[in-house]
Parts: C-alpha cells; structure tokens; sequence
C-alpha cells in the first residue's frame, strides 16, 4: 500500500480506537508523517476533543495502537508523547519520534516528562 493511503486508514483506526476507549466522539483532524531540520523522523497526530487526562489513563492501552501503526509506516518511534494546547488541558498533538543521535541525547533519560509542562511521555524506549 502506498503513503497516503496507509495515512488515511491509520488516521481513520487511530480515531476510531481513541473513540472507542474514550467512549466519546474523538476526532484525528490530520495524521502528518514528519520530518524535522535536525534528522528527527516521525509521525504527528492532531486531535480535537480528547483531554490530558484521558491519555495519561488510557496510555498502556494507546501507546501499542500507535506503535503497530508506525510499524506499519516503517517508522521505529523512541519517543511517544501528547502535548496539551498551551492553557487548556485538551491534548492538541501526540507525536511518534525516531530521534536523532542529539534529540537522543537531550531526551534519554527523561522520565517523567519533557522540559515542557504542556507535553506527557506516552512511551520512551529504546530502538529495536
Ligand atoms: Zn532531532
């Protein structure tokens, strides 16, 4: 299958599965594969109508759903995480990140959260 359409189905399965564990209506407004100026790769997925909250209590159930879904994009994500938009507790984005050898540096080792108050770790791993 190609990009766009292997985008447009997990974009159309990750919805359906946050609306399924939220047992509301969550909408995936764009699924974006990335590319960033310092060799990171990934995938960002922005969302309407899903809280904070909700992804931290949903995370062990979320995080595999993205992960088989960048798999199946060839993407080896190190880094899962949902960042809220700034002054509200609705998440805005979670981003799957392949990091590069200094975003690895910066983000290894982080635990709890990045430096920003906005953004919740999802998943931190190493590659496989
Ligand atoms: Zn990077």
């Amino acid at each position: 299958m190609k990009l766009p359409a292997k985008l447009l189905e997990w974009r159309a399965s990750i919805e359906k599965e946050l609306g399924r564990l939220t047992g509301r209506t969550v909408w995936v407004v764009q699924l974006s594969a990335s590319s960033f100026a310092c060799g990171c790769t990934g995938i960002t997925i922005f969302t309407a109508g899903l809280e904070m909250e909700e992804v931290e209590i949903f995370a062990p159930k979320i995080t595999p759903t993205l992960r088989e879904a960048a798999a199946e994009l060839e993407l080896d994500p190190e880094i899962i995480y949902a960042s809220t938009i700034p002054g509200t507790s609705e998440v805005g984005s979670i981003s799957l990140r392949d990091l590069c050898d200094e975003c690895r540096e910066d983000y290894m080792g982080v635990e709890e959260a990045l430096p920003w108050s906005n953004t919740h770790i999802l998943f931190i791993g190493e590659k496989t």
